[in-house]
């Protein structure tokens, strides 16, 4: 099989399980699925369908209780917290609805900040920065703190965040939850664009008509794929 074969995701048996106050929640109760490298996946289902719990497992930011990942062929359900902060940093970018900019940063710091903790030369991350900007139409605002952008900026400067770090994977989590519609045609946009140019994406939307615009909606329903289809 060739490298570029091997799908970019791929999820066997996976579980989580919560236990809070003698409350068992499977928030993720067996999914299998598979992504290939490239393309674009929209993850939609009810309010508490598992879809965050899914984009938190597939992000490595939590480890799954039951069954395997593989990240582009590597398997990476049982590594440590300092293992899986190395491939999140290294191979996922991500995108959530609150922005997650740091408040006294500006926005070029925001955007270099993940590439400091890669061995990588200042002109390189210098260079990246300054792409993403472009990338995203926010150059002219390299030097302003997230305070002083609207919201729409603000997310701007985060997918620019995302991509300045070439990711293998770009997960985004309600990313024009917070913005209006206009702001939020631009937000996909960008995305679009992205996946034109081979980023695959996986993406958790309550919007249907930004929904149609991935090639590809899992929906979950008690943390279970209960379909699947591709869009027209
Ligand atoms: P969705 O994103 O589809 O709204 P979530 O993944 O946020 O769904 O949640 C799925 C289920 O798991 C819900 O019942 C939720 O209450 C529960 N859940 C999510 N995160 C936690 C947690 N950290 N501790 C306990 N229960 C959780």
């Amino acid at each position: 099989m060739q490298a570029s074969d091997t799908p970019i995701i791929r999820l066997e048996g996976v579980k989580k399980v919560f236990h809070t106050d003698e409350v068992e929640t499977h928030a993720v109760a067996d999914v299998r699925c598979e992504i290939p490298r490239g393309q674009y996946v929209c993850i939609a289902g009810p309010s508490g369908s598992g879809k965050t719990t899914l984009l938190s497992l597939i992000g490595l930011l939590d480890t799954p209780t039951a069954g395997t990942y593989l990240l582009d062929g590597r398997e990476v359900s049982r590594l440590s917290a300092t293992q899986r902060a190395r491939v999140r940093n290294e191979r996922i970018g991500f995108v959530f609805q609150s922005f997650n900019l740091i408040g006294d940063l500006t926005v070029a710091e925001n955007i270099e900040l993940p590439l400091t903790y890669r061995a990588m030369p200042a002109a390189e991350r210098r260079r990246r920065v300054e792409s993403a900007l472009e990338r995203v139409g926010m150059s002219h605002r390299a030097r302003h703190l997230p305070a002083q952008l609207s919201g729409g900026q603000q997310q701007r400067v985060a997918v620019a965040r995302a991509v300045a770090g070439e990711p293998l994977l770009l997960l985004a989590d309600e990313p024009t939850g917070n913005l209006d519609s206009r702001n939020g045609d631009a937000v996909m946009g960008l995305l679009r664009e992205l996946h034109r140019s081979g980023t695959t994406i996986v993406m958790v939307t309550h919007n249907p008509e930004y929904a149609r615009q991935a090639e590809r909606t899992i929906h979950l329903f008690d943390g279970r794929v209960v379909e699947e289809g591709g869009h027209a």
